[in-house]
């Protein structure tokens, strides 16, 4: 029995709504701590770095890759997104639990280095929701949704590799879920 906090791992297609699900998570469990993804990305509107996304350079990601400083890290759609270890392992030893919301590479990567995580796949009720959702977004190209499309289609089948599924039916459910999964695998006597 150790007094670490859990690594918390929320993964899932693109589109099935595993941003807005952790974004409630968040907002209602303040002693939760999310990990703050480095990326190569653009901002979109709205985003603030240190805040959604730690905003950087392909030079500045390769350094880290190269350093060692990455949890995980994963190209999803042409650009870099990693998950920042130094952060992750200081909240850990705090006591507190991390939450990461990462793509399904990186959460199969951080599986084989951290298997004792939990791990939990959002899956979305179905294909034509999923395609509604990310047309909804009205930030994807026709070629981009198709794209998402069939990469959602063999990502929902990885559900297996997972400790948890949960349905995106609704946001709320969906999020009291998981914070119900969190708060179960506190008293895990196997996991802790
Ligand atoms: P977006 O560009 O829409 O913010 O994110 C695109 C995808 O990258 C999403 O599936 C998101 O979960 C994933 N992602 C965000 N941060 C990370 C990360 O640190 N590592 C990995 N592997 N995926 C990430």
């Amino acid at each position: 029995m150790d007094f670490t906090g859990n690594l918390i791992v929320i993964s899932g297609p693109s589109g099935t709504g595993k941003g807005t699900i952790c974004k409630k998570l968040l907002d209602e469990h303040k002693t939760l701590t999310y990990s703050i993804s480095a990326t190569t990305r653009q901002p979109r509107t709205g985003e603030t770095h240190g805040i959604n996304y730690w905003f950087t350079d392909k030079i500045e990601f390769e350094r880290m890759i190269e350093q060692e400083e990455l949890l995980e890290w994963a190209e999803v759609y042409g650009n870099y997104y990693g998950t920042p270890l130094a952060r992750v392992q200081e909240v850990l030893k705090n006591g507190q639990d991390v939450i990461l919301e990462i793509d399904p590479q990186g959460a199969m990567n951080v599986k084989k280095k951290f298997p004792q995580g939990v791990f939990i796949y959002i899956i979305p009720p179905s294909m034509t929701e999923l395609e509604k959702r990310i047309r909804g977004r009205g930030t994807d190209s026709d070629e981009s949704i198709a794209r998402r499309l069939k990469a959602a289609c063999d990502e929902i089948r990885m559900g297996v590799y997972y400790n948890y599924v949960v349905v995106n039916d609704e946001i709320t459910v969906a999020a009291n879920k998981i914070a119900a999964i969190v708060e179960a695998e506190k008293c895990n006597v196997l996991r802790n």
